[in-house]
């Protein structure tokens, strides 16, 4: 009988695994792949560095804390979040505005909707009393110029989403914050910060409800919140590519990890007739099992919801219905002669409007030292919307064909790739569209009937790594206060 066992050595599961250990609870992580860090995926060949997971996140207070205990922070390289992006409009790339200066300058919207966006602090407007999906409030409050130029790239980039899918209350809870209660965005964001800075004041009152630990779910009333701003403009790596962190978790756990091990299903058994509280049955794919007094889930939700089909069908259906988004990741390598653009920058993204399977290409090279070797780049595309022909129902080899013709366009780059890393999801990201916030509501209320089962990943209260680690140090401290013996 296990005390813990965690399923899913993602970044969520490895680091619920290290804060317990760091809380004295050892535990037991069970993996399918045989590597740590799930989507979290870096190779390293013949001095070139491709990452096909994140490229370069965001290093929020839980992810910063994470690295420093490691003792990674000498390893970490800051990013400049100053960099150049741009966005790819009628086959030329144009600057990205990030100012109210970048705005007026930018030829990438008319001047009606460069108006729509500098009258918003004059202006006055409430949220209807519906969730509205992201598309329809950017039209409402700036026009589709705006969405259709400005916003969705970014969303396709950063969430892998779909505006006219995503909810603003699933979503971006702090804007419709702000609206509701100023009437405009800027307005709200500025009272908000107000708020930050002086928390007796009462605009960031409302605290976020927590249900068990790791399923904090909805943020209403939360200025803290900032998904859009927060996933912009800081960025940051390693030297050796972010696979180093869940690398180092794994190293920092040693054999409570193990490997090759895929989980069919889990569910409850009573340890006797009498007990309330129940164990977990946890069976393997190769038939045997294992029991576990708590058990976590840091798998994907539509993962979690196989799992516990029998068991639990309620929650399991909750779980199942979560969206994801698809992704091809394509990172190339070319000699730097073979590339007309300077790259210099961040990289472009993709408006849908522009028809292209490429949602958005980095700069690696660019942005960090030591990604490829003296004379040569690495660039890197996310690849195949939801819902567009591609990355789930092209042929790969068509499909980066069809990407490698599309950043020869935009970048001038002549002849084949020296190497390359090609990695393909048709699950890789949740999506927080319309009803996601009720929906994370529900599957929290529903787990208060299944004691000692814990939830952590992408699909609660953030998809970023940041927010993962946020979570999972929740659950391991909920598990702590569970396990710890009460003192008479
Ligand atoms: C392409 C891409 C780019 C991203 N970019 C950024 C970014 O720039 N910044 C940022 O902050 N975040 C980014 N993210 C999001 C972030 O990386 C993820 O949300 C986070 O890493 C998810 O971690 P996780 O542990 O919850 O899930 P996962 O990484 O999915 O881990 C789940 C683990 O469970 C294992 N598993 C699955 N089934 C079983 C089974 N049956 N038995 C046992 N084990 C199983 C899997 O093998 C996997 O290791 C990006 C994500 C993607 C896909």
């Amino acid at each position: 009988m296990e005390k813990v066992v965690i399923i899913g050595a993602g970044i969520s599961g490895l680091a619920v695994a290290y804060r317990l250990k760091r809380l004295g609870i050892p535990s037991l992580v069970l993996e399918a792949s045989s590597r740590p860090g799930g989507v979290i995926a870096t190779t390293r060949r013949k001095g070139f560095l491709f990452e096909t997971g994140p490229q370069f996140p965001r290093f929020p207070a839980p992810l910063w804390q994470l690295v420093r205990e490691l003792n990674l922070d000498g390893e970490f390289v800051a990013g400049n979040s100053a960099a150049n992006r741009y966005i790819l409009r009628h086959g030329q790339l144009h600057p990205a505005p990030f100012s109210p200066m970048g705005v007026i300058k930018t030829r990438l919207v008319g001047i009606s909707s460069k108006l729509r966006i500098l009258a918003d602090p004059f202006g006055y407007s409430q949220p209807p009393d519906h969730e509205e999906s992201l598309a329809e409030f950017i039209r409402r409050k700036f026009g589709p110029e705006i969405l259709d130029n400005l916003v969705d790239p970014f969303i396709s980039t950063v969430f892998l989403g779909d505006a006219s899918k995503m909810g603003m209350e699933s979503a971006f809870p702090a804007l419709v914050e702000w609206e509701r209660r100023k009437g405009s965005l800027l307005r709200g964001a500025l009272s908000a910060r107000k708020a930050q800075r002086n928390p007796s004041a009462q605009v960031a009152a409302a605290p976020r409800p927590s249900v068990r630990a790791g399923t904090r779910v909805g943020t209403n009333g939360n200025g803290n919140k900032l998904h859009v701003t927060e996933a912009l403009p800081a960025l940051g790596s390693f030297k050796s590519g972010m696979a180093i962190l869940p690398e180092h978790l794994a190293d920092e756990l040693g054999r409570a990890v193990r490997y090759n091990i895929t989980v069919a299903a889990i569910a409850p058994s009573r340890p006797s007739d009498a007990s309330a509280i129940s164990n977990w049955q946890i069976s393997l794919s190769d038939g045997t099992s294992i029991s576990t007094e708590h058990v976590v889930l840091a798998v994907p939700a539509h993962v979690a919801s196989i799992f516990l089909a029998r068991s639990a069908p309620e929650i399991a259906s909750l779980l199942g219905g979560i969206e994801y988004a698809p992704i091809c990741v394509v990172s190339s390598a070319y000699n730097r002669s073979a590339v007309r653009n300077t790259l210099d920058g961040f990289g472009f993204l993709v408006p849908r409007s522009e028809g292209l399977q490429t949602i958005c290409t980095f700069w690696n090279s660019s942005l960090f030292s030591g990604r490829a070797p003296e004379g040569n780049v690495v660039i890197t595309t996310f690849a195949g919307r939801e819902g567009s022909s591609g990355v789930v129902d092209q042929a790969r080899d068509a499909f980066v064909r069809a990407v490698d013709v599309e950043n020869s366009q935009v970048l001038g780059i002549s002849g084949a790739p020296l190497d390359r890393e090609v990695s393909e999801d048709p699950r890789a990201l949740p999506q927080y569209n319309v009803g996601h916030a009720l929906r994370v509501k529900k599957i929290s209320a529903t787990l208060r009937s299944l004691p000692n089962l814990h939830l952590a990943g992408n699909y609660l209260s953030g998809r970023s790594i940041g927010e993962c680690v946020d979570v999972a140090n929740r659950v391991a401290e909920d598990l702590h206060s569970q396990l710890e013996v009460p003192v008479i």
